[in-house]
């Protein structure tokens, strides 16, 4: 392809994509494709010679379409929003015209300086204070391709951080800890290190929080065992739930364990933190409280005290407006990474690096080259600003309560549908429960049982209906034994009409899961 032929191509596509937006309503959520079917759409080698632009993107048509599930179409409830705006897509556009790997800062002074910017700008839009920015020099920000990417760096640098503050400590001694409503993003981490994994149970009288007392004893028992916990991550907005750790009552109990990193995966909420109503909820203060410094914490390697969170991570690819992939992690000291991933070989050393000036990313992070992603973030936030962002995730918790409180209205609701979990942002789980009337006998331990099994099946076949029916997505959790209903609203073409129309698909899909399962449809 020349220029003007990629001149032609591009002004076309710019096209086909505000078709596709326009028409965005009218597609399947979920594509009517079975598994083979669009791999047989495509040929099995590289072509010998060049086919002509116009045959390859009519294929755009003709063979991934059809095979696209539509995570921006307004009824997209499906696992987590993730958003794109055009801002990015055309920062996308640009990055890929100058293809900078970004390693170092003299080989990309731009992306280099921008990356410290933007994340200096997501910090503060987010409300972690200067402590966590790149312009205090001791904190900072990396963009990574995702949260679990994000959390394995993190590892790494913890690790590295417990071996200096415990020389010769052998590996197995080693565990990461996190709880049984950590994204698998820890277990994964855990896994690609080899090292044994924890995960603290969490109970649903807390909201599956995990909470000061819980870690306390589980932290004693581990040790007790003789093991050497060196990383926490706690969590901000679960992906079952939305639960929210109580990070105050956990930096109390990390205090006194000063060998303890503290890591959040914020992964879906921390751009909610971004809303000062929220700031509560999310315990903004219990992240951005400093703990004394005491006098083991001072010295070589020992960066950073116990009783404080260590490191934050945020996906701005959900439902922050960022086109996939960005994910922001921020650490409170830069030199816990660049200490445990630095292998500068002698062709990769820059003057500037040497003299301190300049952040090299590369030891920031665990790949060398790494896509130019902040340019999204710039775009986005000079085009929408800080209160056209809030704006939108105002938008979004707004379309939850409707949602909600059309479910749950005692007129016109759907008859025996409670709240699992207390709404989070913009993320409703609930639960079909039993309408069968209560007896003298049913609580004994078989007939709780039995209910239970009933209201899993009912909960369960739910999600399978909706899921048969093209236009819509959702899907299940199960959360302390109980099948559960999650509707993630996130996309910023979903509209209040949607999720009307949602509870009456809902009320559909529950009369349908009574009858199947045989239970009253009346209370
Ligand atoms: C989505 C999500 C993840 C995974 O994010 P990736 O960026 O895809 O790794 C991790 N944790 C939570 C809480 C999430 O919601």
């Amino acid at each position: 392809m020349d220029r003007e032929q990629f001149r032609k191509a591009g002004y076309a596509a710019v096209d086909r994509i505000c078709d596709y937006f326009e028409n965005l309503e009218s597609y399947d959520v979920v594509p009517k494709v079975q598994p083979g079917d669009i791999a047989r759409l495509i040929a099995d080698e590289a072509p010998q010679e060049g086919e002509p632009w116009e045959n390859i993107s009519k294929d755009f048509d003709r063979v991934i379409l059809p095979g696209i599930t539509h995570w921006q179409h307004p009824n997209f409830y499906a696992y987590f929003p993730a958003n794109t705006t055009y801002e990015c897509i055309l920062a996308d556009m640009y990055a890929g015209a100058v293809s900078n790997p970004g390693f170092n800062w003299l080989c990309s002074p731009a992306c280099t300086e921008l990356e410290s910017k933007a994340t200096d700008w997501v910090a503060k839009l987010h409300g972690l204070d200067d402590t966590w920015q790149n312009e205090g020099k001791v904190g900072g920000g990396v963009i990574n391709g995702s949260a679990s990417e994000s959390c394995l760096t993190v590892c790494i640098a913890a690790r590295e951080r417990y071996l200096r503050l415990h020389p010769n400590t052998p590996f197995a001694e080693l565990v990461i800890v996190a709880t049984t409503q950590t994204h698998s993003l820890a277990a994964k981490a855990a896994l690609i290190l080899g090292i044994e994994f924890v995960a603290i149970e969490t109970k649903e009288e807390d909201d599956w929080a995990l909470r000061g007392d819980g870690l306390r004893t589980a932290l004693e028992e581990i040790e007790g065992q003789g093991k050497k916990p060196f990383i926490l991550i706690a969590t901000l907005g679960s992906t079952s739930t939305g639960a929210v750790d109580k990070f105050g009552e956990i930096t109390a109990v990390t205090a006194d364990y000063p060998s303890l990193f503290l890591h959040i995966d914020a992964a879906w909420g921390g751009v909610f933190l971004s809303l000062p109503e929220c700031h509560d909820e999310t315990f903004l203060s219990a992240i951005n409280a400093r703990a004394p410094q005491s006098a083991d914490d001072v010295g070589e390697g020992a960066i950073c005290a116990g009783g404080e969170v260590h490191s934050i991570s945020s996906n701005l690819h959900k439902s922050g407006l960022v086109t996939f992939d960005a994910n922001c992690l921020w650490i409170r000291d830069r030199a816990l990474l660049t200490s445990a991933l630095d292998v500068t070989p002698p062709f990769l050393r820059t003057a500037q690096a040497s003299a301190g000036l300049v952040t090299d990313y590369r030891n920031m992070s665990i790949s060398l080259g790494r896509r130019f992603r902040s340019l999204k973030i710039w775009f986005a936030l000079r085009s929408y600003g800080v209160t056209g962002f809030q704006k939108h995730l105002r938008q979004l918790i707004s379309r939850a309560e409707v949602f909600e409180r059309a479910l749950l209205d005692a007129d016109k609701g759907v008859p025996g549908v409670v709240l699992f979990t207390p709404r989070r942002f913009s993320l409703v789980v609930f639960r079909v429960v039993s309408l069968a009337a209560a007896t003298p006998r049913s609580d004994t331990p078989d007939a709780v049982a039995a209910r239970l099994e009933r209201e899993n099946a009912l909960n369960a076949s739910v999600v399978r209906h909706a899921n048969e029916d093209s236009s819509l997505m959702l899907t299940p959790t199960t959360v302390g034994g109980k099948n559960c209903v999650r509707i993630a609203i996130g996309s910023p073409n979903t509209e209040d009409r949607h999720v009307l129309d949602l509870v009456e698909k809902i009320r559909r899909l529950v009369d349908r899961a009574r009858e199947e399962v045989g239970d009253s449809k009346q209370l």
